[in-house]
Order: C-alpha cells, then structure tokens, then sequence
C-alpha cells in the first residue's frame, strides 16, 4: 500500500503519464481485468487494481463482484427480455422515474443467516456484534423501499480453506453452512476471499416449490469480512458491500452492465446508462461516461463500483425490479 501511496501522490503532484506493463493504466485510462479492454476510469490515478479516491485521497482497491448476465440463468435473462420495454440510450427513450415509492410501498420481509468464516489465526478478529451492525446496515439501506432483513442466526467457523473459498472449497462451504430455503438470504463473510474480490452474490433464478434446498445449496452471497462495519477495508469499510451484493440476490444487474453507451444495459428504465464503472465517488466533475447520452453517471447507486460513502440509494425502477423478482423466484419458498 506504501507503494502505492507514493505513485499516487507522484502522480497527482505532476500529472504524469506513465505505463505499468500489466495491470495497465495512465492518467485517464486502464486496462479493466474484469473485461480486458482500455476504459477511462476517472480518477487522478489508478494502477488497474487501486486508485487514489479523490474524496479522501486514499489509495484504495478497485471494486470487483463478477455478477453478470452471462452468469445468470436462460430463465433469469428470459424474465429480463420480458420486462423491458423500453430501449435504453435510445434518442427520446422515456427515462420518466416511475412513481412506485410512496405510492405503495412494498413489504418484502426476508430472513437473514450471516455465517462468518476466518482462518484459523484469525479466529475472532471477526465478531458478533460486527454481524448485527452489518444487519442494522443492510435495514438502513433497504427499509426506505420497504424491504426489511431479520437476522435469525449468525454462525462463526475457524477454516482456512473456506475463509478462502476457492474452487471446490466454495461448494463445500455453502453446503455445510447454508440454511432455509430460496426465501432465506445467506450471506458468508470470508477474512480471506479469493480472487481479490470484495463480494459475489448468485441470481435469482427459477425454482419450483418444494425442491430440497440441498438442490441449491450455492444461493448466498460471498463477502469479504473486512467489507463489514468496523472492518479493515479502505474504502469498503461500512458495510455496504452487503448491501450491493444483496442487491444481485434480489435480482438486480450493476448499473454499468454491459460496460457500453447503447443496448438494453441493466434493463431497468430510470438508471443512466454508464459504459464504465465507478471508482470512489467522482463528482466534481460529475463522472459522465456517456456524454452523448442524456443523464450524468449514477454514482450514489448502490448497484455501481462507488467507495461506501458515495452509496446512497436505489432508483424506483430498481425498486421495481426487485419486488418483481422476489414475487416471481422467491416469495412464499
Ligand atoms: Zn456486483
């Protein structure tokens, strides 16, 4: 992180252009890993794994989940294909936010089981009470939109493979661990999750009721532990990772999906259309990675790549989206 800490700072004080062989990034672009093309990405400085967050001036590590279209089921992009209608980016498209909150407010009460897993050396570095605050988190994000988490359970495991989940280890995790059914949210917080991401999460996808949970032992999201309240991850440290992840679980696409200015993007009519990820929180200038397109960059929107602070809220065609979703996969499993 020192290191990192002096280019950053050698590139803001001189503006230099300069070339890294792999990651590669310059003053205005890098290589994006998650799709291996050159982006602009906004912020004085970035590496293609860190970037100096313009907000606190802090070396910070690049958002990255990994939840896509592609990953998701025929039957999932299918329900997407069926509710859109209206082409985003198109010249005219209607971008009318629809007036669902406060008109009639959703209840969607879901339960919530937290399982917490470090490595051995790390047993207890990790806490209960850090789980009720991610739970208080998650219902301070979502209750505005009338969506509520109850927190049943919260399990502690000492295991150094599965704080690390990689491979076959992920699969074994989630099957000893995962409890209830396709109604019950769980979330597994790793000391140590593979692959330099901060979080994943699986799709809604379609399954009959009645089917033995042991059938789909993998639904749950994967999150980095240090993402939770209080936790040591710069940038990422109050919680809302869980949040973003969960937002997946419950049916939504990142904002940015499909990294392009024109398409269908995530499908959802009232979310500017952004062709690049958000890196901390750029608004000033106000990041626009689509200026033909009508509409800044949704940074504040918890589906973007932004720092915690800058998460702030979900649009109503995203609220929308969810309660679709939740009626159509998981209400009443
Ligand atoms: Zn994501």
């Amino acid at each position: 992180m020192a290191a990192f800490a002096a280019l950053a700072a050698v590139a803001a004080a001189t503006n230099v252009t300069y070339h890294i062989a792999k990651p590669w990034a310059n003053s205005t672009h890098m290589l994006d890993l998650r799709t291996n093309r050159t982006v602009e990405h906004f912020v004085s400085w970035s590496n293609g794994t860190h970037f100096t967050d313009q907000a606190t001036n802090q070396t910070v590590k690049h958002f990255d989940c990994d939840v896509h279209q592609g990953k998701a089921s025929a039957h999932f992009n299918q329900t997407l294909q069926n509710l859109h209608t209206e082409h985003k980016g198109s010249a005219g498209g209607a971008r009318a936010a629809k007036s669902l909150v406060g008109k009639s407010k959703l209840s969607i009460s879901v339960p919530l089981y937290i399982h917490i897993i470090t490595k051995q050396s790390e047993a207890g570095t990790i806490t209960q009470a850090m789980a009720t605050a991610q739970a208080q988190e998650m219902n301070t994000a979502y209750n505005p939109y009338g969506i509520s988490f109850q927190l049943q359970n919260t399990s502690i495991t000492a295991n150094d493979a599965w704080a690390v989940a990689a491979g076959s280890d992920m699969d074994a995790l989630k099957q000893a661990l995962r409890v209830g059914t396709y109604s019950d949210l769980n979330l597994y917080f790793h000391t140590d999750l593979s692959g330099g991401m901060l979080g994943t999460c699986t799709l809604p996808s379609q399954v009959q009721k009645g089917t033995p949970p042991a059938l789909y032992y993998s639904d749950g999201c994967n999150i980095n532990a240090n993402t939770m309240p209080g936790g040591s991850m710069t940038g990422y440290n109050l919680g809302k990772t869980a949040v973003h992840e969960t937002g997946h679980w419950l049916g939504l696409l990142h904002t940015f999906e499909g990294y392009a200015c024109t398409g269908t993007g995530d499908s959802i009519s009232d979310t500017p259309i952004e062709s690049a990820s958000t890196n901390g929180c750029p608004t000033n200038p106000w990041k626009n990675s689509c200026p033909t397109v009508a509409g800044n960059d949704p940074v504040h929107n918890f589906m973007d790549y932004s720092t915690d602070a800058c998460y702030s809220k979900f649009t109503n065609g995203q609220v929308q989206r969810m309660s679709t979703m939740w009626t159509q996969y998981r209400a009443g499993m």
